[in-house]
């Protein structure tokens, strides 16, 4: 349910509304808020949607007008993986509100000019566009923003990590992480035994509870406890690692549609 904000305003309703309501129904509040911008797409030769995660109202969708246009302040602005004070008017009956300003804070455009960190940068909004509550969340916004600087900043060598414990951070913060605390049928420790992440279960279990194999060595284990747990491991982490969120992703937060972006993830990493 949407809320108003008390940097939201009503403004006057505008000379050329053409609304047969009375004048009092052509009011539509402004909306000021940070805003990351989580995907863009043309809606004509001149005007853009953007889809973007809000501080203050959770995921929104807005039209921005001319923004294509060569000489529009916009130009440029408006990219994917950006964040900055979104504008907007706001009508809650509708998916589509209309942008009227955006002040960049930082623009990432160099994610794009790095495919590994393009494809971690493109899976971290897709599981926000997908996953993300409709309302204020601000531990989710932190982590999105978090993620994206910590993908800009990496050191060479050190994305896939970096882009693991992002991803792991958000699964997380979505309600979707796996408990890696010990084995989920029978109760033991395995802080210091092997275990097999079950992807179905979202749990470890031991191998004498499921043996077959496929269990992690116990440094793996660790691997995944602490990209889990949001901390870049220093080596690059292995294929299985990295395939392990895929299916775990692919399993639990995406309800069994298909995130792209994972795709080229894994096929980077084993490249
Ligand atoms: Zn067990």
């Amino acid at each position: 349910m949407w809320q108003h904000h008390e940097r939201d305003v009503w403004p006057t309703p505008t000379a050329d509304c053409r609304s047969p309501l009375p004048r009092v129904a052509c009011r539509v509040p402004i909306v000021t808020t940070r805003s990351v911008v989580l995907q863009t797409f043309p809606f004509s030769d001149t005007s853009k949607i953007l889809r973007l995660l809000t501080l203050d109202h959770g995921p929104q969708s807005v039209m921005a007008r001319g923004a294509l246009r060569p000489r529009s302040r916009l130009s440029g602005v408006l990219e994917p993986f950006a964040d900055g004070v979104a504008t907007f008017y706001f009508k809650p009956d509708r998916d589509l509100h209309t942008l009227s300003d955006f002040d960049l804070t930082r623009e990432r455009q160099a994610l794009g000019r790095d495919l590994q960190r393009y494809a971690a940068a493109s899976v971290l909004c897709e599981l926000v566009l997908r996953l993300a509550p409709a309302e204020r969340d601000e531990e989710l916004y932190r982590l999105l923003v978090r993620g994206l600087d910590a993908l800009l900043e990496a050191i060479p060598g050190s994305v896939p990590g970096v882009a693991l414990a992002a991803c792991w951070s958000l699964v997380d913060v979505l309600g979707f992480a796996p408990d890696l605390s010990g084995c989920s049928r029978c109760g033991d420790d395995l802080s210091e035994r092997p275990g097999r992440l079950d992807v179905r279960e979202g749990s470890l279990v031991c191998g004498n509870c499921l043996p077959g194999g496929g269990t992690l060595p116990r440094a793996e284990l660790n691997a995944l406890r602490r990209l889990a747990s949001g901390d870049p491991v220093g080596a690059a982490p292995s294929s299985r690692q990295v395939r392990l969120l895929v299916d775990f992703i692919r399993h639990h937060a995406a309800e069994g549609l298909r995130i792209r972006s994972l795709d080229f993830l894994l096929a980077e990493e084993v490249r």
